[in-house]
């Protein structure tokens, strides 16, 4: 059993260090908002007072945060992580981050110290129930090493070199957001041609976005979107979608539309929302607005 520190507990932090905490390890757990730490606190897990402190002693630091920025403010920030990591400990990114923010940490951790990147698919009842899907970008070595650790939380794919998990996360990411956004868009055809909601979604679970149609389809009957994945980082996905491709001269015409809807749902107050909700925005019927 390993020591792992464990730091962002949101919406898919708090099960997996849940997860992990249950297997056996020794879980040091650290928040910005020091209120969620306390599940895991009641459940046993030791707390950090600081992103520095979850270092101390531990074998492997895990990662699960909202945004690059996060992940700055977290490791290079005021009594960060970065500085406080020594020789042989391994530092494993699960956020989704994008490629050039896992290379440009990787430059500045202290000599010694390993970066892997192993952001998730899959949203919160399958980081509950151990099932997400692993995207790892290590070393051969590293990887040997962080597999054990990783498989507590799902199923794990070796995807490449340092980097390469959170490139493939962004490429699933992509078809993600063509998805729900394909979704809105038929059925906001088929509204306009008169046809029932109920009868398009039946149709619609048949044909390529079927996965979507299960997952999303009671939100979208509901109108209820309480999240499961936010909708803010839906749209920082695509960004980090959009971006890579432009660095890397790719004209991603699909994304960049779809990139605009999840925008335009969030500045119509669907940020904290699922990111399903912008099948809503689409429609132009957005519930939460009349509900304010
Ligand atoms: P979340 O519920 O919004 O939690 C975000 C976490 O980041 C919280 O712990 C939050 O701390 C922390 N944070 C945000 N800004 C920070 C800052 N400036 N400094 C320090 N901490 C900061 O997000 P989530 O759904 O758990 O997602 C985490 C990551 O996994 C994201 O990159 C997301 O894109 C990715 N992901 C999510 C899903 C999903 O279905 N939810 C699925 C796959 C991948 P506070 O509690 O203090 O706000």
């Amino acid at each position: 059993m390993a020591k792992i520190g464990f730091l962002g507990l949101g919406e898919m932090g708090t099960p997996m260090a849940g997860r992990l905490h249950r297997a056996g390890h020794e879980v040091v757990v650290w928040n910005r908002s020091a209120e969620r730490t306390v599940p895991l606190a009641q459940e046993g897990a030791a707390v950090a007072a600081s992103p520095a402190q979850s270092a101390a002693g531990a074998d492997f630091v895990i990662t699960m945060l909202a945004t690059p920025e996060a992940l700055e403010q977290v490791l290079f920030g005021t009594a960060g992580l970065a500085p406080a990591l020594s020789p042989g400990q391994v530092l494993i990114d699960m956020s989704t981050v994008g490629p050039e923010e896992v290379r440009s940490v990787a430059a500045r951790l202290p000599k010694g110290v390993s970066l892997v990147d192993a952001p998730v698919r899959g949203s919160v009842l399958q980081a509950e129930s151990g099932r997400l899907d692993i995207f790892v970008g290590a070393t051969d070595r590293d990887y040997e090493r962080v597999r054990p650790i990783l498989e507590a939380l799902g199923s794990v794919r070796h995807t490449g070199g340092p980097g390469s998990g959170a490139a493939m996360k962004l490429v699933a990411n992509l078809a993600l957001g063509s998805a729900i956004v394909t979704l809105g868009e038929a059925l906001s055809l088929g509204e306009s041609l008169e046809l029932k909601r109920d009868v398009m979604l039946d149709v619609l679970a048949d044909s390529p976005i079927g996965p979507i149609v299960a997952a999303k389809r009671a939100n979208v009957e509901s109108g209820q979107f309480a999240p499961s994945f936010k909708l803010r980082h839906a749209a920082k996905d695509l960004r980090l979608v959009t971006e890579t491709a432009a660095a890397r001269g790719r004209d991603l015409k699909q994304a960049r539309a779809n990139r605009a809807w999840l925008d335009e749902a969030a500045e119509h107050g669907a940020a904290d929302l699922d990111f399903s909700a912008v099948v809503a925005t689409i429609s132009g019927e957005e519930p939460w607005a009349e509900r304010r």
